[in-house]
C-alpha cells in the first residue's frame, strides 16, 4: 500500500486536460474474456427490432453488434429467449425452443455465429427456479402418474408436509422465506350435462343429481343462488321450508358455488365445499369459511412458488442427489442443446430460491448443474471452461458460499456501495471494500471471477439511484469499467438512461433509441415507457456526434480496459488517502501497473502523489490537471487513469 500526501501549497494555476486512450484496437486481449471482459446485459425483447413488429428480436442483436462491439463487449447476457407466456420471458413454458416473438432457432444460431466473428460470446438467461404454466406442468396436475408429476413442488396438505420436513425443496428449512402455496385443480373438476339441484339451507348441504327433466329457468326473485360455470348467477326456486331446486344445464370446468346474495361475496355469502368434490345423489356439506369451489371430480393440489403464481417452483428432490431428478435431467438436457450450438455461458436466474436461500444446499446444487454443463462445453470442444454466473441477490457475506458451486457470482454489494458512496461524495474507502468483497470470495474460491454490474432489470435504474446526474452516471461507468473483475454493463447504462420501478418493471427495460428519429422496440413493454427520458438526444445517433456523451465515456473506458492488461487482468491494492472525496487505487498485472483516480464529488479535489508517475495518461473522463511536483487535481465527478 503506497501513500500519497495533500499539498502543502493550496492554489497551484493549473491546466486542465483529458485523454483518449491511444490504440484505436478495441478489440478485448482473447485470454482475459472470461475473466475480466466487458459483458453488456441486453433485453431481447427491446433491444432492436430487426422487422418492424415492434418486438426487439434475435436479428435486431445480430445487426448491431458494430455497437456491441464498440462498446467493448466481449459477452452479451440475453434475457431468456425461450418459450414463454409473458414479455419478460422469465416464465420459460418450453426450455428447448425460440420464443418466436424474437425469431427463430435459425436466427439464434446466427446471432451466436456473427457474434463469434467478433469474439463476443453468447449467454443465455437460464430460469431454474421455476417454469412458467405450460405443458410440464399442466401434465403434473393432470394425474398421478405424470411421468413430470416430480418436476413441482406438489402437496395435498403442505403444512403437515412442511412440518414433517417432506419438502426437498426446502432443504430442511420450515420458513421458505418467500414464496406461497396455491392450489390449484388436480384432474377434471368440471361437469357438462344436465343436473338437478337439491338445496338443504337448515342442514346446509346441497345434493346434485344427474337428470333428464326439463330445464328450468333461472328464478329472478330467488333469495339464493348457484355460481356456476357458462351459467353464471342462476336463481333457485323454494320448494319447502327450507329447500331450494333447481334443474340446468351445465358446463363447467371448475365446478361452482352457492351464493347467498347475488351481488356481493363479501360477509361470508359465499358458499363452497367443506370436503371436496361432490358425489351425485349424496349430500354434500356446505362451508362459507374456505368456501373451496365445489369440483364434481378430480381434487385440488397446492404448490409451492417462490415468486407468484404464474411461476411454480421446480422440483429437484434432495439436493444431494439432485442431478438424478427428472427435472434436472430434462432441463440439461436442454441446457446441452444451446451448448452444443454455441452458448458460451449461462446467467442463472434467482440461485437463492432453488432451495429457499439454503447455502449448501443451493451451492451443492449449482456443482451440479454446473458439472454437467460444463462436461458438454468441453465435448463440444469449448475452449477453458464454460462461463457460468449466477444471481444470488443478497449482500456479499451471505451469498461467497455460492462460489462452492459456481465460478462467478453477481456483486450487488458493489453497486450498493458505490451508489452509496457517490451520492455522500466520498471514495475514500471504496478501493477497501471492493478488496474485501473480494476477500470474502476468494475464501471458497480462489479463481472467482466477481461479476460487478450497476443496476440491472430487476432493479430501479443506476440513472435513478444517482438522481438522474448525468455526471455521476458517467463516474459510475468509469468506476465499474476501472474495477477488478467482470463487469456488466446493462442496456441503457451507457446512454444515461434512467426509470424506477414503481409503475412498473417495464420501466426500467426501456428500449434502445437508435435514431434521433424513428421507432423504437416498444411493443413488449405495452406502452410503459417513459418518452421523457427517451428523447432524441438519448440516442445512439446523437451521442455517437457527441463526444462529451456519456456513450463515449463508456467506449472510452471499455477501450482502455480491454488494451491495458492491468486494467483488465491486474490485482487491485488500495492506495490510501487522506482525501475524503478521492477514491484511488493501482491495478497491476505481471510488470504493467496503472493508477486509477476518481473524484466522487461534485467539487475539485486535489492530492499529491510522490510514488506515482502522472505523465501517461491511459484514459480520463472530465478534467484533470497534473503538475510536476505531483500534483493532481481533479474536475467534479471526474477520472482518470495513469499507466506507470
Ligand atoms: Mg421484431
Amino acid at each position: 500500500m503506497r501513500k500519497f500526501v495533500l499539498p502543502a501549497l493550496a492554489v497551484l494555476a493549473m491546466l486542465f486536460w483529458s485523454c483518449t486512450p491511444s490504440s484505436p484496437d478495441s478489440r478485448p486481449l482473447p485470454s482475459s474474456d472470461k475473466l475480466s471482459g466487458i459483458t453488456y446485459q441486453l433485453n431481447v425483447y427491446s433491444f432492436a427490432d430487426s422487422d418492424g413488429d415492434g418486438w426487439g428480436d434475435l436479428r435486431g442483436i445480430t445487426q448491431h453488434l458494430d455497437y456491441l462491439d464498440a462498446l467493448g463487449a466481449t459477452a452479451l447476457w440475453l434475457s431468456p429467449v425461450q418459450t414463454a407466456a409473458s414479455y419478460h420471458n422469465y416464465d420459460v413454458l418450453d426450455y428447448s425452443t425460440i420464443n418466436p416473438h424474437l425469431g427463430t432457432e435459425a436466427d439464434f444460431k446466427e446471432l451466436i455465429d456473427k457474434a463469434r466473428e467478433y469474439n463476443i460470446d453468447i449467454y443465455m438467461d437460464y430460469v431454474l427456479n421455476h417454469s412458467g404454466r405450460g405443458e410440464w406442468f399442466n401434465s403434473a396436475l393432470s394425474s398421478k402418474d405424470s411421468p413430470y408429476r416430480s418436476f413441482y413442488v406438489l402437496s395435498d396438505n403442505w403444512q403437515a408436509d412442511v412440518a414433517a420436513g417432506k419438502v426437498d425443496n426446502f432443504a430442511g428449512a420450515t420458513n421458505p422465506g418467500m414464496g406461497s402455496w396455491h392450489s390449484a385443480a388436480s384432474g377434471d373438476l368440471g361437469y357438462k350435462g344436465r343436473l338437478h339441484f337439491k338445496l338443504d339451507w337448515k342442514a346446509k348441504t346441497i345434493t346434485v343429481t344427474e337428470t333428464t327433466a326439463a330445464v328450468q329457468s333461472s328464478n329472478p326473485s330467488a333469495s339464493l343462488w348457484l355460481w356456476i360455470g357458462s351459467a353464471g348467477l342462476v336463481g333457485l326456486y323454494q320448494t319447502g321450508a327450507d329447500i331450494h331446486e333447481i334443474t340446468v344445464d351445465v358446463d363447467t370446468d371448475w365446478g361452482f358455488l352457492v351464493r347467498s346474495s347475488s351481488t356481493s361475496w363479501d360477509g361470508g355469502t359465499k358458499w363452497g365445499s367443506a370436503s371436496g368434490a361432490v358425489k351425485f345423489g349424496e349430500p354434500l356439506k356446505l362451508d362459507n369459511t374456505v368456501a373451496a369451489d365445489i369440483t364434481f371430480g378430480g381434487s385440488n393440489i397446492w404448490y409451492f412458488a417462490s415468486f407468484d403464481a404464474s411461476m411454480p417452483d421446480l422440483n429437484y428432490g434432495p439436493y444431494a442427489k439432485a442431478s438424478e431428478s427428472p427435472a434436472f435431467k430434462a432441463l440439461a438436457e436442454s441446457a446441452d442443446k444451446w451448448i452444443k450450438m454455441g452458448v458460451n455461458g449461462l446467467r442463472l436466474d434467482a440461485v437463492l430460491w432453488i432451495y429457499q436461500q439454503q447455502a449448501e444446499a443451493n451451492a451443492s446444487f449449482l456443482k451440479q448443474w454446473y458439472d454437467h454443463c460444463n462436461a458438454t462445453y468441453k465435448a463440444r470442444g469449448g475452449k477453458g471452461d464454460i462461463y457460468m454466473v449466477g444471481e444470488a441477490w443478497e449482500e456479499t457475506s451471505k451469498i461467497a458460499s455460492y462460489y462452492k458451486g459456481l465460478p462467478s457470482l453477481f456483486n450487488f454489494s458493489y453497486w450498493w456501495t458505490l451508489k452509496d458512496r457517490i451520492n455522500r461524495g466520498s471514495g475514500k474507502d471504496f478501493a477497501r471494500t471492493v478488496l474485501w468483497f473480494r476477500s470474502q470470495y476468494r475464501q471458497y474460491r480462489p479463481d472467482f471471477i466477481d461479476a460487478i454490474k450497476l443496476s440491472n432489470h430487476d432493479e430501479d435504474r443506476a440513472g435513478n439511484d444517482l438522481g438522474k446526474s448525468l455526471p455521476k452516471m458517467k463516474l459510475a461507468g468509469a468506476v465499474l469499467l476501472t474495477s477488478p473483475g467482470k463487469p456488466f454493463i446493462y442496456q441503457g447504462e451507457e446512454l444515461g438512461y434512467w426509470g424506477g420501478k414503481n409503475n412498473g418493471d417495464e420501466f426500467v427495460r426501456s428500449p434502445i433509441r437508435w435514431t434521433t428519429e424513428g421507432s423504437v422496440a416498444a411493443k413488449a413493454l405495452n406502452g410503459k415507457v417513459d418518452y421523457n427520458m427517451l428523447t432524441g438526444s438519448m440516442s445512439v445517433e446523437f451521442q455517437e456526434k457527441n463526444d462529451d456523451s456519456i456513450l463515449k465515456v463508456y467506449r472510452r473506458f471499455a477501450r482502455a480496459r480491454n488494451t491495458s492488461k492491468a486494467l483488465s487482468l491486474g490485482e487491485m491494492a488500495e492506495v490510501s488517502c487522506n482525501s475524503d472525496e478521492l477514491a484511488v487505487w493501482t491495478m497491476t498485472y505481471e510488470d504493467q501497473t496503472v493508477l486509477v483516480v476518481h473524484n466522487f464529488r461534485n467539487t475539485p479535489a486535489k492530492a499529491v502523489f510522490t510514488d506515482y508517475k502522472l505523465t501517461k495518461c491511459l484514459v480520463s473522463n472530465g478534467e484533470y490537471s497534473a503538475a510536476k511536483d505531483g500534483t493532481l487535481s481533479l474536475g467534479p465527478f471526474s477520472s482518470v487513469v495513469f499507466e506507470q
